[in-house]
């Protein structure tokens, strides 16, 4: 069943929101642009991953059943001249002395760690460049016999001339205008094969220096980058799907190129609705390797660099991406990270907290409205940072009626819980044992056991028992702190 939803997503092809209505009923097919393995993804890289696994899991949680394909660019990504040089696989293995599959492999195990690491979901499908060759070698075939193709010196290339001239709109997803692109590829593209600049491979022929290559009617060559998620989307999603998203940086010329290829070869649009994940920045710039402005996954969890004053737990760093727009630009900064640590902090023990409230008639606090906002937030293009505002108003009211000055009756904790462990833990994907003040789940109810022993011992008039229970928990590092609403406790 799905639930009772009006979600609005936000479609880069039209420029605007727009409702959300899948091609069929209660399935969604979504595709988004996998890594490119040849090193290891930067923090910007899991931002947008991470962006995509959260909309994943709303559309999920709304109870549709998605099938999710994010495939593996593990061959085919370089610039467009052909030159071995600019492959980025063979670039690679040669700076490590190994063979470019190593390569491929040892960058694919650690894609999936980090993603593991930060509580992302698997893709339903991950399929690879290199194992749909013969898949692109088809397309670029069909795609020579419609005329939109051109074989030359071994290699085929997109004919964007000839699209256009069929009425089709090369630039409709990034409203480019194609005499423009002419205009401005013509004197930074050196090359006099392709029979003009705005053309892209379909298909490369390699030179005796590029090992990585595959038989193909035009000699030995391998893909273009663009062909590889055109072939993977359609093979496994058909020729019109629901969602395909990718980062910003994408849109142009990869995904047009995806639209060109795709919508010259099936005579139809192939995505409904395009989403584009903004950007990660550092110190104000783009977060890139390129540039060496960049962070490892890792290196912010393990405390390992020069930008961050400590290490941040994993869930921190997601309660931080969510805390902004998916189409935002983010700043990732130390007291960005301070204050999401903090935040973070305060939701899992808000959290707690409705275990030790006491349950009222009547509630101060409009739990059936709150709801409603909340998913008001996530139906509006995903808009995380709103629910998160929504979230802590409860944490609010939970603290307020666990101190005794707001109350709730027992059906809205039972909401309250309900529906704070489904936005925290299954939509955002929060993990209640991140929490970076130590605290975890089975360390509060073994610590709340022993306040209720020591009560106990108190009203039994067992001072050594109670002073036991207290000190010990002392000399380990656990204060317990005796207030007006109870005991407390925090760690040292
Ligand atoms: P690549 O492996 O270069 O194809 O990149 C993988 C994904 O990361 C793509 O969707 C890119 O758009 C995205 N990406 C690259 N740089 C950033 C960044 N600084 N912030 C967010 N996403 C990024
Ligand atoms: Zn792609």
């Amino acid at each position: 069943m799905i639930k009772n939803h009006n979600l609005k997503v936000h479609n880069s092809l039209s420029g605007e929101k727009e409702t959300f209505v899948p091609i069929h009923k209660d399935s969604i097919g979504m595709y988004v642009c996998g890594p490119t393995v040849y090193s290891n993804v930067h923090l910007g890289n899991v931002r947008t991953f991470l962006s995509f696994d959260m909309i994943y899991r709303y559309l999920v949680h709304l109870g549709y059943k998605v099938r999710y394909v994010r495939n593996i660019t593990d061959a085919g990504h370089l610039t467009d001249d052909g030159n071995v040089d600019n492959d980025r696989f063979v670039k690679q293995s040669r700076l490590e002395k190994l063979e470019p599959m190593e390569i491929v492999q040892k960058y694919t195990v650690d894609f999936h760690k980090v993603l593991e690491t930060f509580n992302l979901l698997p893709p339903t499908i991950e399929p690879t460049a290199t194992g749909h060759i013969l898949e692109q070698i088809e397309l670029a075939q069909k795609l020579i016999e419609l005329g939109l193709a051109y074989e030359i010196n071994g290699s085929v290339y997109f004919d964007v001339v000839a699209y256009n001239q069929k009425g089709l709109n090369y630039g409709e997803l990034s409203r480019r205008n194609i005499d423009d692109l002419i205009n401005n590829t013509r004197d930074l593209d050196g090359q006099d094969e392709k029979r003009n600049p705005v053309d892209f491979a379909l298909w490369k022929n390699a030179s005796p220096a590029h090992i990585m290559r595959w038989g193909s009617p035009w000699g030995e060559g391998f893909p273009g980058w663009h062909l590889e998620c055109t072939v993977m989307s359609t093979k496994y999603l058909g020729e019109f799907f629901d969602i395909h998203g990718g980062g910003m940086d994408l849109k142009f010329p990869h995904h047009e190129c995806e639209i060109a290829q795709a919508k010259g070869a099936n005579g139809q649009e192939p995505v409904k609705y395009w989403l584009h994940a903004n950007m990660l920045t550092m110190n104000g710039q783009r977060m890139s390797k390129s540039t060496g402005n960049y962070i490892l996954p890792m290196q912010l969890v393990s405390g390992e660099n020069d930008f961050f004053e400590k290490p941040f737990h994993p869930g921190i760093v997601r309660f931080c991406f969510l805390q902004a727009h998916y189409r935002s630009v983010l700043d990732i900064s130390n007291d960005a990270m301070l204050a999401s640590e903090k935040g973070f902090n305060r939701l899992m023990d808000g959290i707690k907290n409705l275990d030790f409230i006491q349950n009222s008639k009547e509630s101060t606090f409009d739990v059936q409205n709150w709801l409603k906002d909340c998913y008001a937030a996530m139906d509006d293009d995903f808009n995380t940072p709103i629910l998160i505002s929504h979230l802590f108003d409860a944490v609010r009211v939970i603290n307020g009626a666990k101190a005794g000055t707001e109350k709730l009756s027992s059906d809205d904790i039972e909401v309250l819980k309900k529906s704070l462990n489904e936005f925290v833990f299954d939509v955002m994907g929060l993990k209640s044992d991140e929490a970076s003040n130590g605290k975890n789940d089975k360390l509060d109810g073994t610590v709340q056991l022993l306040i209720k022993m020591r009560n106990q011992a108190r009203v039994d008039k067992n001072w050594a028992l109670s002073d036991q229970i207290r000190d010990e928990l002392a000399a380990i590092g656990i204060q317990l702190k005796d207030g007006k609403d109870g005991t407390e406790y925090s760690l040292n």
